[in-house]
């Protein structure tokens, strides 16, 4: 199927980051590939299609089961490799970071297809840690409690243990020893420890902040010099089994990863040599993903695979533990980002676009103002030698002409065939920029003239990373990939807000400004694909305008070129929005009932009109918060 994937899908970068999991099928849609097998790619138009049969239409959030699955075995058989490789002589033991998606059904898939793996959970807070000792995990898996924690928190920590949880209570600071210690004492339960240590060494990334010594995480070597002294008079040393470090998410430099695992280990033989019996050396996440596919340490992209990332914590590990002389520890990482990014696709419909060109060229009419015709003049001379002079002619030309209108000299029939004749010159642009393939000025100018496909979503909600952060996803059109794309867009929303747009993609020769996508056709769906979504971006997601969760659908693919919906969540109603800021939708329906009647009294409305808007108020209530595209 690769020999067949034309020049168009690589406009998008698509080998580069597609890593077998996406593929592009004979029509030209955009398919899913089954990583477990090799059955024939899925269409993912298709896919949109038969849910939108089902009455579950577009913006949707698609999780792809196997690609879940794809990960976990991924990230332990590069572990497994990478021991062999070296000869590592201790286990790995992951955990998933809940933080990085807390949906019921990432988590249960999670845990279940984990189970084989001794995959076990990471928690931050008392809600998480309620959905750990809901799950079923294997009983040699690992329930690591990181974070602030109150008493009840521990308490219940605590109180697992007896379960048969391995439940691992990792002390961020003294104050929380002290609250431990007592309520250990209180329920006679002697608690396995772990403790988070403040390394010296920073890393470079979005998420600095979470490494050296001004991290808020974690003890600093005086502070755990006094905490050891308090485990000695505790007579608790003999519980101190993990240490933990944590560099942030998504590390783009391998160097950093190396760098920090060493001095990780030099904590680790000094705790053992002060008598701790330490098992577990937890090294925390950052394993990052490449959303770029440029294997670049930048921000959105990282300059090592799995593969190597595994290596070098087991060689790095190994080496420092030989050479003090102990036992190789279980490696444990906390990888949230890599597990889950991938398996989740966000995929919206195009509404409709505005477009900043025209093709035709207006007339210029005896007694015209002749900076019109000056404007139309540049004409002559588009060609490849003056492109950046007629460019700056016709942008003064224009700018002259709006000048004369705000000064009320010209009238808005002048202004409005010149505006025209603006556009027109920019199809004339657009058309020779693309002959002479030009970079430079006037490509980032004409980038500030592409069209704005305005795009049935979120950003807020769905996408809050690329709002916040500046994330990278790879987006792409999900069909018509065997038909040139003639035009350039950025992808607006449907939030009233101007920074709800996207502006920055993934494409073959670097980011760029502007999408390429095709023409729309009436009466035809046009879908966008944004791709690695299933990190992070659901429950940052916002409110903004009111705009609620979209559909969330689970599939499998089930081998014969379809696909079974394994789970599916409706997306927010706008009564369940509004009563999310404390509305409550029926209150809200019974004033609106009270002025319509009072309109009828009145004679502003009939019977008829009012059985029609109380029917309307009720359907949107019922409704989603997304434009309705089928009707
Ligand atoms: C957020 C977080 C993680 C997840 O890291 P990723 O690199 O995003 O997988 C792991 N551990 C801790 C302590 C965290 O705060």
């Amino acid at each position: 199927m690769t020999d067949a994937i034309g020049e168009i899908p690589e406009l998008y970068g698509f080998s580069s980051w597609s890593e077998g999991l996406i593929d592009v099928a004979e029509g030209g849609d955009l398919a899913l590939r089954n990583p477990q097998d090799d059955t024939p790619p899925v269409s993912l138009p298709a896919i949109m299609d038969s849910l939108a049969e089902r009455g579950i239409s577009a913006p949707i959030l698609l999780r792809v089961q196997p690609f879940l699955d794809r990960s976990l075995a991924r990230l332990h058989d590069a572990f497994d490799t990478a021991f062999r490789d070296v000869n590592y002589r201790g286990a790995y033991r992951g955990v998933f970071p809940i933080k990085v998606n807390q949906q019921s059904d990432v988590v249960e898939r999670l845990t279940e297809a984990g189970r084989a793996y001794h995959f076990g959970l990471e928690v931050g807070s008392k809600p998480e840690l309620l959905i750990a000792l809901s799950q079923k995990m294997s009983p040699d898996a690992l329930l690591i409690c990181n974070g602030a924690k109150d008493a009840a928190f521990i308490h219940l920590a605590i109180l697992s243990q007896k379960l048969g949880f391995n439940t691992i209570i990792v002390l961020e600071s003294l104050h929380e020893f002290e609250i431990v210690t007592r309520i250990a004492s209180e329920l006679n339960v002697r608690p396995l420890l772990g403790v988070r240590i403040k390394l010296t060494e920073t890393v470079t990334g979005k998420w600095q902040a979470s490494s050296g010594d001004r991290s808020v995480f974690g003890l600093s070597a005086f502070e755990l010099m006094k905490l050891t002294a308090r485990l000695e008079e505790t007579g608790l040393m003999d519980r101190l089994v993990l240490q933990h470090t944590h560099l942030g998410s998504q590390v783009p430099n391998i160097m950093d990863v190396r760098r920090a695992t060493t001095e990780a280990c030099r904590f680790y033989v000094e705790l053992c040599r002060l008598g701790a019996p330490l098992e577990y050396l937890d090294l925390g996440g950052g394993l990052g993903v490449d959303y770029t596919g440029e294997r670049r340490p930048d921000e959105n992209s990282v300059n090592y695979t799995v593969h190597e990332y595994c290596r070098n914590l087991a060689e790095t590990v190994g080496y420092a533990m030989d050479e003090a002389g102990i036992d190789h520890p279980t490696i444990v990482t906390e990888s949230g980002r890599f597990v889950v990014a991938q398996s989740a696709i966000f995929v919206f419909k195009i509404l409709n676009a505005t477009l900043y060109d025209n093709s035709e060229r207006p007339e210029v009419t005896e007694g015209d103002h002749h900076l019109l015709s000056d404007l139309l003049e540049v004409e002559n001379y588009i060609v490849a030698a003056r492109l950046q002079e007629a460019l700056n002619d016709a942008i003064y030309y224009r700018d002259e002409i709006r000048a004369l209108f705000r000064r009320g000299q010209i009238d808005l029939q002048l202004l409005a065939r010149s505006e025209q004749a603006f556009l027109y010159l920019l199809s004339r642009f657009k058309t020779a920029a693309k002959q002479e393939d030009c970079v430079g000025q006037i490509d980032e100018q004409l980038t500030g003239f592409v069209d704005y496909y305005h795009g049935n979503f979120s950003l807020f909600q769905s996408l809050p990373d690329v709002w916040a952060i500046d994330q990278l996803h790879p987006i792409m059109p999900l069909q018509r990939l065997n038909e040139e794309p003639t035009r350039s867009a950025v992808l607006t929303d449907i939030t009233c807000d101007s920074d709800g747009k996207i502006d920055q993609f993934v494409l073959a020769d670097g980011v760029a400004g502007a999408l390429p996508v095709h023409g729309l056709r009436d009466g035809e769906d046009y879908y966008i694909g944004v791709f690695f979504v299933g990190a992070y971006q659901e429950t940052l997601g916002d409110l903004h305008n009111l705009f609620g969760d979209p559909n969330v659908v689970t599939i499998t693919l089930d081998g014969d070129g379809g696909f079974d919906i394994e789970h599916e969540t409706e997306g927010d109603t706008i009564a369940q929005v509004l009563s999310y800021v404390e509305y409550d939708p029926q209150d809200c329906l019974a004033t609106f009932r009270a002025t319509v009647e009072k309109a009828l009294k009145a004679g502003k409305v009939n019977a008829v009109e009012r059985r029609t808007m109380i029917a309307a108020y009720k359907n949107s209530l019922a409704g989603s918060t997304y434009f309705d595209t089928d009707c």
